[in-house]
């Protein structure tokens, strides 16, 4: 089975997000069974500044334009909208709620995002202003390990010029792992900068899970070549094959720095990430593109 492990519901070019028989349609067209669906809340530190919606900063050196020419839609996604997408298909997409520490007890948050709306994780975005380790977010990680669902942290390069980086170094992941030894966590995008503390932390925390997306278009626009191979090759010789999951950020990605991508091009990273290499084998494969999501998340 292939499950995407990470997609969110992005803006198409017009601005409108994309609808759940569009992101239906991508997956079958791309040969993906079940595929993730990630909430966004970076809080007041998001995507676009609260006290300046007009003229924002955009990402790295593309100068300043307005806001609306970067992010088209909303940059945040709310549990109740990813819930309803999700439940228009709850045998192929599968939600998770997000939460900002600055948000009112981000515990009951998570448990209303599961009880009542049936989400299944939770996603966090340090570079919106909190290091993982955050002594606000504690009962919200009890909570996930009673509720049995995994946490993804976004780690590594940060997504617009005002969110600070420090906040995205995966060696705070390894204080909730090492705290929190019953929860799952996953850890996102492979890590860059920081890609020796990323391995480093999923060595020696085996309820540490890795997923790759985004991994190849890092490589692309850092300009380091070997970054795939390498990170995924250790990776598989450190820890083996069964805690990667692979992931597309799904049928449209409206970031510039990255360029545009379309359901066209939404399963290259099939590919680039995972099929290209030699030293894994057919197992190795199918558990990266589906089979260790599916043990993660309970799909069978
Ligand atoms: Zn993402």
């Amino acid at each position: 089975m292939r499950v995407d492990f990470h997609c969110h519901i992005e803006p198409k070019p017009d601005g409108t997000l994309i609808t759940p028989a569009e992101f239906l349609k991508a997956m079958d067209d791309a040969g993906i069974d079940k595929a993730v669906v990630l909430g966004v809340d970076h809080g007041e530190t998001g995507y676009a500044r609260p006290w300046s919606r007009r003229v924002q900063g955009p990402v790295y050196g593309h100068g300043w334009v307005a806001a609306e020419t970067l992010f088209p839609g909303p940059s945040d996604l709310d549990d109740d909208t990813v819930a309803a997408f999700a439940r228009s298909a709850p045998d192929r997409l599968i939600g998770f709620a997000s939460v900002h520490p600055d948000r009112y007890r981000p515990d009951l948050k998570v448990r209303r995002a599961v009880d009542e709306l049936g989400l299944r994780g939770v996603k966090l975005y340090p570079h919106a202003g909190f290091y993982p380790n955050d002594p606000r977010l504690t009962r919200m990680y009890e909570a996930c390990v009673e509720l049995r669902i995994p946490v993804a942290i976004h780690c590594g390069i940060k997504a617009v010029r005002w969110q600070h980086l420090k906040y995205n170094d995966p060696t705070y992941v390894d204080d909730v792992a090492t705290d929190f030894p019953d929860l799952q966590v996953v850890m996102l995008h492979g890590g860059y900068p920081w890609v020796e503390q990323f391995i480093v932390v999923a060595y020696s925390n085996p309820n540490v899970w890795v997923d790759l997306t985004f991994l190849d278009r890092i490589a692309l626009v850092f300009n380091q070549p070997d970054l795939v191979r390498y990170t995924v090759s250790q990776l598989v010789r450190l820890i083996g094959s069964e805690r990667l999951l692979w992931g597309t950020e799904g049928p449209y990605l409206s970031l510039p720095m990255f360029g545009s991508q379309t359901p066209k091009d939404y399963a290259a990273s099939i590919d680039r990430l995972v099929r290209q290499f030699d030293f894994l084998t057919g197992k190795d494969k199918e558990n990266i593109l589906g089979g260790n999501a599916v043990r993660l998340l309970g799909l069978a």
